[in-house]
């Protein structure tokens, strides 16, 4: 078989023609000297129609004195790279268009033209707009639901103070006359004003839980889980638990680094709260999957019995008393509302007696 060989001249050609890209040149008058299927293809113009034409036949009225001084720069052997403008198709819609142009030089070194290549970015652009709108939008519904969440907790929380007051006043002063009965009565309307206010002061926790870091930013979760257990160190001394995790195993993911830490922090809490009558040991690990990354926080505690697995995850449920284990239920709810709002989801695989893995996921950023 003969393998004919292009030569270098038709092969650049080749591979000109076959860009997606614009590739145009025009000479120091700025009249169209070539211009590819590329351009053909952007700004609506065929070659034969283009070449001979002034370049202006694509300014945008509106940046006008944009292209002499593209050409001045050229003139004098400047290049000008990745130059984001408006330029305008034969129909007279408008282009965002990202440009980079060089001076042709002939073969005595004298510049005697400029080659262009043009990039079409307004999808990007578009995508960009919608993008900022949306970010907008979420600052905004946030704020709506913090300042809803602020102002029905304070609102909810005033008459309960006076039913704690007048309770407590009515059983200093008149607790004497009354019999035993009376008196647990009171205690529980005491007890559940106490309670209620808590579970108030949860679902504001649970309403600002993204307020410091809406918008995120790449987070080191070696970082997090550092800063979670430091917040952690007493229950963990106290409670003499092992918790191990590989920091260099452990991912830099696209998030809120202050909710990220509140995830960590509860499910580690939860760990050593619900432990059996062994020495509690937390083992906590990352792993790289196609596009996303899967945590997990494995415990050796008293476990979760299959029915209650996805249930736990809602608001204000819990398995237990709270004579039994303090707590209110929100700590599930909060780490479920932080992984979504992160792109993930979060589960539990577990057996009665024989502790939990709590898993979720979170996507794995680009070049990370
Ligand atoms: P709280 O701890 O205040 O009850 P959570 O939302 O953190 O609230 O947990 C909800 C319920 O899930 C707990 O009451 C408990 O029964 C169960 N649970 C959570 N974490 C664990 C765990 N690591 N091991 C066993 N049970 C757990």
């Amino acid at each position: 078989m003969q393998v004919v060989k292009p030569d270098l001249d038709s092969l650049l050609a080749a591979i000109v023609e076959s860009s997606d890209d614009a590739i145009i040149s025009k000479d120091l008058d700025g009249v169209i000297t070539s211009w590819n299927r590329g351009a053909e293809g952007i700004f609506g113009y065929t070659a034969e129609e283009a070449i001979g034409q002034p370049i202006a036949i694509i300014a945008a009225p509106e940046r006008g004195d944009e292209m002499p001084h593209i050409l001045e720069r050229v003139r004098r052997g400047e290049r000008v790279d990745h130059y984001e403008t408006v330029r305008k198709a034969k129909d007279g819609r408008r282009l965002n268009i990202s440009l980079t142009v060089s001076p042709i030089r002939d073969s005595a070194g004298r510049i005697v033209g400029a080659s262009k290549i043009a990039r079409d970015i307004t999808e990007k652009k578009m995508a960009e707009e919608v993008m900022g709108k949306q970010a907008d939008r979420l600052v905004r519904a946030n704020a709506d639901l913090q300042q809803f969440a602020y102002i029905t907790s304070h609102d909810l929380q005033e008459p309960l103070r006076t039913i704690s007051a007048c309770t407590e006043m009515f059983l200093s002063k008149s607790g004497e006359k009354l019999d035993s009965d009376e008196r647990q009565l009171l205690g529980y309307v005491s007890e559940a004003a106490h309670r209620l206010s808590t579970m108030i002061g949860d679902l504001l926790t649970y309403a600002r839980a993204l307020d410091e870091d809406l918008l995120f930013a790449p987070v080191n979760i070696g970082e997090v889980v550092e800063w979670a257990l430091n917040n952690l160190h007493l229950s963990i001394q106290s409670s003499d638990a092992l918790i191990s995790y590989d920091p260099r195993s452990l991912p830099t993911v696209l998030g809120g680094k202050v909710a990220l830490v509140q995830l960590f922090q509860n499910l580690v809490s939860n760990a050593l709260k619900y432990r059996s009558a062994d020495r509690p040991v937390v083992q906590i690990a990352a792993t790289r999957r196609e596009t996303d990354w899967l945590f997990s926080v494995k415990d050796n505690g008293i476990g979760i019995a299959p029915a209650y697995q996805k249930r736990i995850f809602n608001l204000f449920q819990r398995l237990h008393a709270s004579h039994e284990y303090p707590g209110t239920g929100i700590g599930l709810a909060l780490c479920q509302r932080i992984v979504r709002v992160h792109g993930g989801d979060i589960w539990v695989e577990s057996a009665e007696g024989a502790g939990a893995t709590f898993f979720f996921n979170l996507p794995a950023g680009e070049g990370m």
